[in-house]
């Protein structure tokens, strides 16, 4: 696994920083977002550091989507939410705050969750 030294994610990865581990396997990790959109708000990562979607292999990005329905099934399991939201930012513009390639999983809940 590819670890980048200044790289957030990497840390959490590596758990020199901590984190609220859903899901893990030898190629991805899943664990809470910090800021928590709305309740079981989830990012999945590779533990292979790549910085976002342009710079990342096919096969790389088609094992990680291959883990969400997995994680999806899992936060349905433990925060029973109506519906759920699949996103990916990559570059500032378009809302990329940490450089490492990461899916948000944004469970929903209905109307006045806090992500309309
Ligand atoms: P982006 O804006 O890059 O798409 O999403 C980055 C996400 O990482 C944000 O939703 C932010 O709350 C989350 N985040 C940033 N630092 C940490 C951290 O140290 N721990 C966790 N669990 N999430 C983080
Ligand atoms: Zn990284």
């Amino acid at each position: 696994m590819t670890l980048h030294n200044e790289c957030i994610f990497c840390k959490i990865i590596a758990g020199d920083i901590p984190s609220a581990k859903v899901y893990e396997d030898d190629d991805v990790y899943a664990f809470l977002d910090i800021g928590q959109v709305t309740k079981g708000h989830t990012l999945i990562v590779p533990k292979k550091h790549t910085k976002n979607i342009y710079e990342t292999d096919g096969d790389i990005a088609a094992n990680l989507f291959s883990r969400v329905p997995k994680v999806a099934n899992a936060i349905k399991e433990a925060f029973q939410p109506k519906g759920i939201n699949i996103l990916n930012n990559n570059e500032a513009p378009a809302g990329q705050s940490v450089f490492h390639l990461h899916i948000h999983l944004i469970p929903r809940y209905g109307k006045g969750d806090g992500f309309d």
